[in-house]
């Protein structure tokens, strides 16, 4: 799984969740989601 903004991998658990989140299907990791806000709101 890749960041959808930054392309870094995501890593995830065990349990297939991620660590990040997902804004309309697509997985966004935790920096981007503290960081890039703006570029969320345009996903
Ligand atoms: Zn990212």
């Amino acid at each position: 799984m890749k960041c959808t903004i930054c392309k870094k991998k995501i890593e995830e658990t065990f349990l297939e969740k991620i660590k990040g989140t997902y804004v309309k299907g697509k997985a966004v990791c935790n920096e981007c989601q503290k960081t890039q806000t703006d570029k969320i709101k345009e996903l």
